[in-house]
C-alpha cells in the first residue's frame, strides 16, 4: 500500500524481521530477569527483548538518544509498550548483557517484567489539557522515583500496574489497574457571566450537563449551575471556557485500587475507592507518594503468590483491606444509590 498521511502506518512494515517471519506462531516466552524476556518460535527462532523505563512525554533528543541504542544493538528496531517502557530486540543471547550494560550507563533502569511495578501510564496533566485537577507527570515521577527498587525487580506477589488520570475523564488506565491516582475536582464551576455571553453558547452549555445542572440566566444573558446536582465534571468547561472548575483547595488526587485487564485466573475488573481525597502539593506529592507506597507494601506482605490486589481484597475483604493499610472509611466510599440500586454497595454495613 503506499504512503498516505491519513491514519496510522501499517505496522508490519515496522516489525523486527524475526518477529515479522513468525508472526502468529510462537510456541513459548520465559521471563529471564528482570526487564528480559526470551520468545521462542515454532520455528526454532528465538528472540530476547530488553525492557527499559521511560518517561511518557519524552523530547525528540530523547528519542534520538533512544534511537541510537536501537541501531547499535537492535537492527535499528524498537517499540513503546503500552505503559510508555522501551522495548530493544536482541537475536544473539550473548548481545543482551552489553545492550543492558549500554542502557544502565545511559541511566535507563531495566526491568518492568513479570511481578514488578512497571511504568505508570499516564495523562497529559496540567502543561497539556485544559480540565486536569492534578498535574500527571509530577505525581507520575514523585511515586515511580519512590516505587523505583519494585521496577527493577520481580519481588511482588503478581504483576502490579499503576495508572494515573488527571480528571475523571480518565484518559488514564484508571479503571482497570491495580492501584490508580485519579484527579478530582470538588467545586462546582464558576460562571463568569461577562466572559460567558460573549464567548459560549448557550443552549449547547446547557445541554453538555449530564446531569442537568445547568440553567439559563436570561437576566445576565448568562447560565446558573445547581451547586447540588454538580458532579464536577468539567464537561461543561469543554464546552464553555467561561466555566472554569479548577480551584487550588478544591482540586487534588483519589486512590483507587483493586481493577485489572488481564482474565488470567480472575475476571478483568474495575477499580473501587479507596481514599477520596489528597491534596496537590507539588512539586512531590508527598501524601500520595506514601498513600501508594503504603498499599504496595501491605499488599507485598499479604497476598498469596499470583493474586493481583483485587483479588487480594477479595480474599481478605474490604473491611480487613481498610483495616490492614490504615485507610479510613468515609461517607465517599458508599455508592450513588440514586443511579445504581442494583450493582453497587449502598449501605454502610460494613463487618469491621
Ligand atoms: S484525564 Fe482529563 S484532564 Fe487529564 S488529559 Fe484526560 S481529559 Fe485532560
Ligand atoms: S461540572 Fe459537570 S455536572 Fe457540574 S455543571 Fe458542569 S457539566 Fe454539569
Amino acid at each position: 500500500m503506499g504512503k498516505t498521511d491519513i491514519g496510522p502506518p501499517d505496522y508490519k512494515t515496522m516489525l523486527h524481521p524475526v518477529i515479522k517471519k513468525n508472526y502468529g506462531q510462537w510456541k513459548y516466552h520465559e521471563i529471564l530477569g528482570p526487564g528480559v524476556l526470551m520468545h521462542v518460535a515454532e520455528s526454532g527462532d528465538k528472540i530476547y527483548s530488553v525492557r527499559a523505563g521511560s518517561g511518557r512525554l519524552v523530547s525528540t533528543d530523547f528519542i534520538r538518544g533512544v534511537c541510537e541504542i536501537a541501531d547499535k544493538f537492535s537492527d535499528g528496531y524498537l517499540r513503546f509498550t503500552s505503559r510508555h517502557n522501551l522495548e530493544f530486540f536482541v537475536t544473539d543471547e550473548k548481545k543482551v548483557e552489553s545492550l543492558i550494560a549500554e542502557l544502565e550507563s545511559k541511566g535507563f533502569p531495566v526491568g518492568g517484567t513479570g511481578n514488578s511495578i512497571t511504568s505508570i501510564v499516564h495523562t497529559q496533566g496540567w502543561v497539556h489539557c485544559h480540565t486536569p485537577a492534578t498535574d500527571a507527570s509530577g505525581p507520575v515521577k514523585a511515586v515511580m522515583d519512590d516505587l523505583y527498587d519494585y521496577f527493577t525487580s520481580m519481588t511482588l506477589p503478581a504483576q502490579l500496574r499503576i495508572a494515573l488520570a488527571c480528571c475523571l475523564n480518565m484518559c488514564g488506565a484508571v479503571h482497570c489497574s491495580d492501584i490508580a491516582i485519579l484527579g478530582i475536582h470538588r467545586l462546582p464551576p464558576k460562571v463568569e457571566n461577562e466572559r460567558l455571553r460573549n464567548v459560549c453558547e448557550i443552549p449547547t452549555t446547557i445541554a453538555s450537563c449530564p446531569t442537568g445542572a445547568i440553567r439559563a440566566n436570561p437576566k445576565e444573558k448568562s447560565v446558573l449551575v445547581n451547586d447540588e446536582r454538580c458532579m464536577y465534571c468539567g464537561n461543561c468547561y469543554t464546552m464553555c471556557p467561561a466555566m472554569p472548575l479548577a480551584h487550588p483547595e478544591g482540586d487534588g488526587i483519589s486512590i483507587w485500587v483493586g481493577g485489572k485487564v488481564s482474565n488470567k485466573r480472575t475476571p478483568p475488573r474495575f477499580s473501587k475507592l479507596a481514599i477520596p481525597f489528597l491534596p496537590n502539593n507539588p512539586p512531590r506529592w508527598p501524601e500520595v507518594v506514601d498513600a501508594v507506597r503504603n498499599i504496595v507494601e501491605v499488599y507485598a506482605k499479604d497476598a498469596r503468590k499470583f493474586e493481583r490486589v483485587g483479588d487480594w481484597i477479595d480474599r481478605i475483604g474490604w473491611e480487613k483491606f481498610f483495616k490492614k493499610t490504615g485507610i479510613k472509611f468515609t461517607m465517599q466510599h458508599i455508592d450513588d444509590f440514586k443511579l445504581a440500586p442494583e450493582t453497587y454497595r449502598t449501605s454502610t454495613h460494613f463487618k469491621f
